[in-house]
C-alpha cells in the first residue's frame, strides 16, 4: 500500500456513514450493545471493538490504522501527548529493579522521566553517546531491559545506527524504543531496521498546525496489546475524538508537507553555508553533517529542522537578530505550518537553571511552508540589524 492509499482511504469505511467524504467525530462516552452475546464478545476484545472511548473510539482508530500503517507495524495507540507516549511505552517494558539505556541528550522529558521518576520504583538509566554502539555496550548490565533511542535528535541531529541497534539488543532480549519525531513516518520506519516500539509526538509534524496536543505508540500486535490492558487503560491518557478528526485533517498533507519543509530546508542549508555570519551549520543532510552517510542510509529526508552557530561578539548581538526576525516566531516546538526560532541565548542566566551545555551563538530554525525566499530576506535583514547595532 503507498503512503497515499494510507493517508487518503485506509481504515475509512465511508458506507457505515452516510458516504462522507470526512470522518464523523463519534463524540460519545460510550457504546451500546442489542444483546448480551453482542456484549460479551465486545468486552473481552476491548481494544478493538467499541465499548468504552477510554478504550477504542471509531474516529481516534481511523487514527490509529493510518499511523501503525505508516509505520509499517501492526497496530499503534494513540495517547494525549508524544511526552506520555514516550512514558507509557517504557513503564510497559520495565519493572523493579531494572536498568534502562537512554541516549544522552533526549527529548527534555524523556530525559527527567528515566533520571527523576524512573527511580523511585527503582529502574535506574545510564545515558550515552549513542553515536558508536559500543558506548551502549560498555553500558550493558545483567538488569538492562530497555534501550531507549531518539535519532536524530531535534537540536544537534545525533544518530544511532538503527538496524546495529536492533540486532545488538535481540542478541541480549533488551526490548528497543525509538522517538522517531524528527523524522516523521515519513522520512523514516525505524521498525524496518528491527526496532520494537516507534513513538512520535503528534503535536509537530503529524498533526502539522500546531492546534492539537497528542501522541502515539506503534508496534508488534503483542507489546501493543500488552499496553492497551495496562498503561493505556489504567492510567487513561486518551485523546478527544474532536482532536483525533483534526489530526486526521492534517494527516491528509503530512507527505506534502514533509517534501515541502524538506526542499525549503535544503535551500536554507546552501545560504547559510555561504553566509559569512555562520559559523558552522547542523543538518542531518548536509554532506559534511559528521553523520551524513548513516543518515542517508536510514533515513529519507530530515524536515524542517536545522541549527547554527552564529558569528555574534555577544548575546546581545544574537537577542537583536532574533528579535528583528519577522517571519520567524520565537517559540519552541515546531513541525507546523508556521516557521520558528529557538536561540539557546534565551535560556542562559535563567534564575534556579543551570546554562545549557550548547553555546549560547547556537540558534535553531524550523522551516515551515513560507516560501525560502521570504525566509531568505528575513535572516539577511536581521543579520543587517544586528550588524549596524554592533
Ligand atoms: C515535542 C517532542 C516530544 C513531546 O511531545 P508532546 O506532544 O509535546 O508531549 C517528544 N519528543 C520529541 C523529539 C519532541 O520534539
Amino acid at each position: 500500500m503507498t503512503i497515499s492509499d494510507i493517508l487518503n482511504q485506509l481504515g475509512e469505511d465511508r458506507e457505515q456513514y452516510f458516504n462522507a467524504i470526512a470522518p464523523p467525530i463519534i463524540q460519545s462516552s460510550n457504546f451500546a450493545f442489542p444483546t448480551v452475546a453482542d456484549f460479551r464478545k465486545a468486552i473481552v476484545q476491548e481494544n478493538v471493538s467499541h465499548v468504552y472511548t477510554r478504550g477504542n473510539n471509531p474516529t481516534v482508530e481511523i487514527l490509529r490504522k493510518k499511523l501503525a500503517a505508516l509505520e509499517k507495524t501492526d497496530d499503534a495507540l494513540i495517547v494525549s501527548s508524544g511526552a506520555t507516549a514516550m512514558a507509557i511505552s517504557i513503564m510497559s517494558v520495565v519493572k523493579s529493579g531494572d536498568h534502562i539505556i537512554c541516549v544522552k541528550d533526549p527529548y527534555s522529558w524523556t530525559k527527567a522521566l528515566c533520571s527523576n521518576y524512573l527511580p523511585r520504583f527503582g529502574v535506574m538509566t545510564t545515558f550515552v553517546d549513542g553515536r558508536d554502539i559500543s558506548n551502549i555496550e560498555t553500558a550493558r548490565q545483567g538488569n538492562t531491559t530497555l534501550l531507549v533511542l531518539e535519532s536524530p535528535n531535534t537540536f544537534t541531529f545525533e544518530l544511532q545506527d538503527l538496524r546495529a541497534c536492533a540486532a545488538w539488543a535481540k542478541g541480549y532480549g533488551i526490548t528497543t524504543i525509538i522517538d522517531n519525531s524528527h523524522c516523521s513516518p515519513i522520512f523514516q520506519n525505524p521498525a524496518e531496521y528491527g526496532i520494537d516500539m516507534v513513538v512520535h509526538t503528534i503535536t509537530k509534524y503529524i498533526n502539522g498546525h500546531s492546534d492539537v496536543v497528542a501522541g502515539v505508540i506503534c508496534g508488534r500486535q503483542d507489546l501493543i496489546d500488552r499496553i492497551f490492558f495496562a498503561e493505556y487503560m489504567t492510567l487513561g491518557t486518551v485523546i478527544s475524538p474532536h482532536d483525533a478528526a483534526l489530526i486526521l485533517r492534517g494527516l491528509r498533507t503530512l507527505q506534502l508537507r514533509m517534501e515541502r519543509v524538506q526542499q525549503t530546508a535544503m535551500v536554507m542549508l546552501d545560504y547559510f553555508k555561504k553566509h559569512p555570519l555562520i559559523e558552522r551549520v547542523l543538518y542531518p543532510m548536509d554532506q559534511e553533517f559528521p553523520q551524513y552517510t548513516l543518515a542517508r542510509r536510514q533515513m529519507r529526508g530530515s524536515g524542517g529542522l536545522m541549527t547554527v552557530f552564529l558569528k555574534a561578539k555577544d548575546i546581545q548581538e544574537i537577542e537583536t537578530f532574533v528579535d528583528n526576525l519577522q517571519r520567524f516566531q520565537i517559540a519552541v516546538s515546531w513541525g507546523g505550518h508556521e516557521s520558528l526560532v529557538l536561540p539557546v541565548a534565551a535560556l542562559y542566566g535563567l534564575e534556579g537553571r543551570t546554562d545549557p551545555a550548547l553555546p549560547w551563538n547556537c540558534v535553531r530554525f524550523y522551516f515551515g511552508l513560507e516560501e525560502a525566499v521570504d525566509l531568505i530576506d528575513d535572516v539577511e535583514q536581521g543579520f543587517e540589524k544586528m550588524q549596524k547595532t554592533a
